[in-house]
């Protein structure tokens, strides 16, 4: 199977999450599923840009200018007075312009005394004024459906006096190891067992998707174990495993699989990361997706990369799921086998239009992913790229468009 198939595949099964009420906080990453209208204007009132003296801009149209001062007002304040011709009110930034008053001085133009003060710079009307609704206007848009929500949108939303917004419901994921071979790390290894790498790094991989990971335990190469785990973790909105989908004699994700849903097995024609699995979970009426993953390091997390945070971006509703791409020119040649479509890791130089392989590619090698900032896209049908040829380079460090 080729790796577009597979994917078009993987996505087709995968429909949005359900939308969920969620503080603002608790919103970053996720997609709005509601269209946000200010409840009032932003700023609400007409208030002072600057430290300094609100006035009438008819005083101050030349300069030097003395004025009366007849009070002060701080942000969070109400004014009390009205500014009358020849007077002027002290004013913090933030602060309600008072009537009368239409044009702010800054601090820096007047000598800054408290009984009669002199402005010593002409300033036009309006100056450092703020306007109500100049940033919203009541019953604007603010924040449109389908917003992925960054930090300015959550911004947008508590100056619209929204502590809670409606979002596709972050995916939560179960993530779990098999393989009689694993300890946990931190714990002591005997002859023959190699430390659990795949449960942490797709866990992380989870996150960087915008997923919520359940991280499960490692799960022992037996039918029982397997069956139990994929039962608990079928209350996840999607799972993720590692290992046990190759055709060795302890891989029994296949017959589980088939026994408590349905599984397909791909063979996918990509390096690394040749064995995929995907398939479905029942419970009771609910699909749960389920992506098992080969086991070594770095075939795990490539496919994750290629096929499963597509998916977990589908199930946020977003629309995007392709990373961004790019043509760079290879440094150095690169053998492969023909029939395969490889993904080398690489190293991207973006004011150089260059890229370099990280070196050494085996499957188990996690420092050809740890010091990649790409994956060069090399197709099938070629067994040799030569030096200075332009490659397509997929730029795993960038967000997919929003
Ligand atoms: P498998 O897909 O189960 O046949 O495993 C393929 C290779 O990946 C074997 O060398 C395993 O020991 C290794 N492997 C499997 N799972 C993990 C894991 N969670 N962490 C590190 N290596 C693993
Ligand atoms: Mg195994």
């Amino acid at each position: 199977m080729r790796a577009d198939d597979a994917l078009a595949r993987i996505l087709a099964g995968v429909p949005p999450l359900p939308s969920v009420d969620v503080a603002i906080l608790d919103a970053l990453g996720l997609v709005l599923d509601e269209e946000v209208v200010a409840d009032r204007d932003v700023p609400p009132f007409r208030n002072s840009a600057m430290d300094g003296y609100a006035v009438r801009a008819r005083d101050v149209a030349d300069a030097p200018a003395s004025l009366r001062v007849i009070g002060e007002i701080a942000a969070g304040r109400s004014p009390t007075r009205t500014v009358g011709p020849g007077e002027a009110m002290r004013i913090m930034t933030g602060a309600p312009v008072p009537e009368g008053a239409d044009t702010v001085v800054r601090v820096e133009d007047t000598d800054n005394r408290s009984d009669v003060v002199t402005i010593n710079a002409a300033t036009p009307l309006g100056t450092a004024v703020r306007h109500a609704g100049e940033d919203l206007r009541r019953g604007e848009t603010v924040v449109a459906r389908g917003t992925v929500l960054r930090a300015a949108e959550i911004g947008l939303l508590a100056s619209v006096g929204r502590a809670q917004a409606r979002v596709i419901k972050r995916p939560r994921v179960a993530v779990f190891s098999t393989g009689d071979e694993l300890v946990d790390a931190g714990a002591p290894l005997a002859p023959g067992q190699i430390r659990d790498t795949n449960r942490y790094s797709l866990a992380s991989a989870l996150r960087e998707a915008g997923a919520e990971p359940w991280v499960r335990g490692i799960v022992r190469d037996s039918p029982d174990a397997l069956r139990a785990a994929l039962r608990e973790a079928s209350a996840a909105d999607a799972i993720v495993t590692s290992g046990g989908v190759s055709v060795g004699d302890h891989d029994y994700m296949k017959p589980i699989m088939s026994e408590l849903g349905t599984i397909d097995f791909w063979a996918i024609a990509i390096r690394p990361g040749r064995p995929l699995a995907f398939g479905e979970l029942r419970d009771g009426d609910r699909r749960v997706p389920v992506f098992g993953l080969p086991g070594n390091v770095v075939s795990s997390l490539v496919t994750f990369e290629l096929f499963v945070r597509p998916a977990l971006l589908r199930m946020q509703g977003r629309d995007e799921v392709a990373r961004p791409r790019t043509k760079a020119r290879l440094l150095e040649p690169i053998e492969k086998i023909a029939s395969l479509r490889v993904f080398a890791r690489g190293i991207h130089d973006p004011s150089a239009g260059t890229v370099r392989t990280t070196g050494p590619q085996g499957s188990g090698i996690l420092r050809s992913l740890s010091l990649a900032n790409c994956l060069i896209d090399l197709p099938e049908g070629r067994a040799r790229h030569e030096a200075g040829e332009q490659v397509d380079v997929i730029l795993t460090e960038q967000p997919e468009p929003r």
